[in-house]
């Protein structure tokens, strides 16, 4: 009896169930399945986008509609993702129904884990026992922070340079090259001011120092060791001597040299003069030349040309003068066909003249005949007019003055030897004027001067340059 009961108890719970759920979550389930809704297939809430990469918002199938049937319909979005800019933005997606907004919101969060690449040349690789490497090529380039390749660290060790650069948002690449390490490279070393450096007796002389710099230690300037004495009482040449040594021991050494000199002595009353006079230049050796000069105090006279090998060296007219040597006229084109006629002769001395002007701006007068006054080649150009005898008149005429020499160097022709040109001009001075014949278009003339200056200014010699009050030095007139 009691068993029947209880199956019958059971039987009405079951109904009640099926009554509750037939009458309401059936109602419920279809009020769901057909109840429209705005869908966007698989949408995330959250969605991750790496920097750079181009974002575009849904592109799956957007409809509205319920379980059954949806229809694809039009949609806005609002808001912006920036991939340039890390951080995290909002987009929503609008469907406008009945004069409703239908929205769904999607954060879209832009990251950047991308290292930035880094491009190696291939090719042979060397670092320096301190780590240092040298400058070599290496190329990064970040998908955020664009060119990165003036970041990128190198550190040479264990046979191998390890390249390595970290961009804005920490991500890192490393790239490694074998590698070998040496350092046979010896630093370079810069003497500041003159390396050459003339002194009057008793002037100070101020050490300008030097500055050193290595591919492997930088800068080592305050490791340069200067050594020698200047004495600047006592006339002469001295040496600074300049050494710098790397780690490895590589040794880099420069000299400068000092010049101590007493003046020439202008006050010579015995009439002891020399007069160095240099045609046909200036040339590649005029500068050594006027530093010679310089060194010993002593003033020149330069008859300088136009043409050839002597074009180019404006400058070194410019300080000729300046350094208070005369600039003289021998010849624009140094060519003896001047010697044609007056005209052809005076048009060849006013381009000098205009030149020399044009670079010292002082119009020179002081002129030397090509040849010489006493010159006969010009017989073969003025036919048969004796034109040294006209010339040596007319410039005279026009206000030059013309010097030739007494003392011949014997440098244009007779020899190429420097003693020799040596010994030609010391046996040659005699005991008033002495106008020597030089060419400073040539280095083993030029290399004479210094002995023939010592000379001169250990015998009671004074030198001097011609000025237009100059005693004359004329030849005898052979045409
Ligand atoms: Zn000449």
């Amino acid at each position: 009896m009691k068993k029947k009961e209880n199956l019958k108890r059971e039987k009405t719970i079951l109904l009640i169930f099926l009554g509750i759920f037939l009458f309401l979550v059936v109602p419920i389930l279809g009020v769901v399945a057909f109840y429209p809704k705005f869908h966007i297939q698989e949408f995330q809430n959250k969605v991750q986008v790496n920097a750079n990469d181009s974002f575009q918002p849904m592109s799956g199938k957007v409809c509205y509609g319920n379980l059954f049937s949806c229809k694809e319909v039009e949609y806005e979005t609002k808001g912006e993702v920036d991939t340039q800019k890390i951080g995290e933005y909002e987009i929503t997606y609008i469907y406008q129904h009945q004069g409703k907004e239908l929205s769904k919101t999607q954060i879209v969060q832009v990251v950047d884990l991308e290292g930035p690449s880094l491009e190696i040349i291939e090719g042979e690789y060397y670092y320096c026992p301190n780590g240092n490497v040298p400058n070599y090529e290496v190329t990064s380039y970040d998908n955020l922070d664009k060119d990165v390749s003036s970041l990128v660290k190198k550190e040479g060790k264990d046979g191998k340079i390890i390249f390595s650069v970290v961009d804005s948002s920490g991500n890192e690449t490393k790239k490694e090259v074998d590698a070998i390490e040496k350092d046979e490279e010896a630093p370079s070393l810069t003497l500041n001011g003159e390396e050459t450096i003339y002194l009057k007796v008793n002037e100070t002389y101020q050490e300008q120092g030097a500055t050193a710099t290595d591919n492997c230690d930088g800068d080592l300037t305050s490791q340069i060791v200067i050594s020698g004495e200047v004495n600047t009482s006592t006339p002469g040449e001295y040496q600074v001597q300049y050494s710098i040594t790397d780690q490895k021991g590589n040794q880099t050494s420069k000299t400068r040299k000092v010049f101590v000199y007493a003046n020439n002595n202008y006050g010579t009353p015995n009439g002891k003069s020399i007069y160095l006079t240099f045609d046909d230049g200036p040339g590649p050796y005029t500068s050594k030349l006027l530093d010679i000069l310089k060194k010993y105090q002593v003033p020149a006279t330069f008859f300088v040309t136009d043409q050839g090998l002597t074009k180019g060296y404006d400058s070194i007219i410019l300080r000729a003068y300046q350094e208070g040597h005369t600039i003289g006229l021998h010849s624009s084109s140094h060519s003896y066909g001047i010697y044609t006629n007056e005209t052809t002769y005076f048009n060849d001395l006013y381009a000098i003249q205009e030149k020399v002007k044009r670079i010292t701006g002082e119009t020179s007068q002081i002129i030397r005949f090509p040849g010489g006054s006493s010159n006969t080649v010009s017989k073969s150009y003025d036919g048969g007019s004796k034109i040294m005898s006209q010339l040596t008149k007319a410039v005279e005429a026009k206000g030059f003055r013309y010097f030739d020499w007494n003392v011949s160097s014997g440098d244009a022709g007779e020899t190429t030897s420097t003693s020799k040109v040596v010994t030609n001009v010391i046996q040659g001075l005699n005991g008033s004027t002495s106008m020597v014949l030089q060419h400073d278009i040539k280095s083993f003339s030029v290399d004479a001067v210094e002995a023939i200056i010592q000379y001169g200014l250990s015998h009671g010699y004074t030198f001097r340059k011609i000025t237009m009050d100059t005693p004359t030095v004329h030849h005898h007139v052979n045409n």
